[in-house]
């Protein structure tokens, strides 16, 4: 899978996670962290046809840091790669954020 980002990003050399759930900033990103979609988008951006993707269909965002995970790497326990980091900053993904938030809570 190839990540295209959707929104604007910071660059990343090459961080790899330690294998147990955290992201390389230390937050514990599988609870803490947005759902996006194979586009690269936080999922609540898709709502039609379907609600929302399988966030397993996709990616999972750091939301301390915007650091991008592929959902299947981050789940098998093993180190996972960053595949991008999200300005988290940015109008665009504060928009999305925004609007994430109020489907998802
Ligand atoms: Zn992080």
């Amino acid at each position: 899978m190839t990540f295209a980002p959707a929104y604007l990003t910071l660059p990343t050399a090459h961080e790899v996670t330690t294998g147990d759930g955290k992201c390389v900033c230390g937050n514990y990103v599988m609870d803490d962290s947005s759902a996006a979609g194979p586009d690269g988008r936080l999922s609540n951006q898709m709502l039609a046809p379907e609600p929302r993707l399988s966030p397993d269909a996709g990616y999972s965002v750091c939301n301390d840091c915007g650091r991008v995970y592929v959902n299947d790497d981050l789940e098998s326990g093993e180190p996972t790669s960053v595949v991008a980091r999200y300005d988290l900053d940015s109008p665009d993904y504060l928009a999305a954020r925004l609007i994430y938030v109020q489907h998802n809570l």
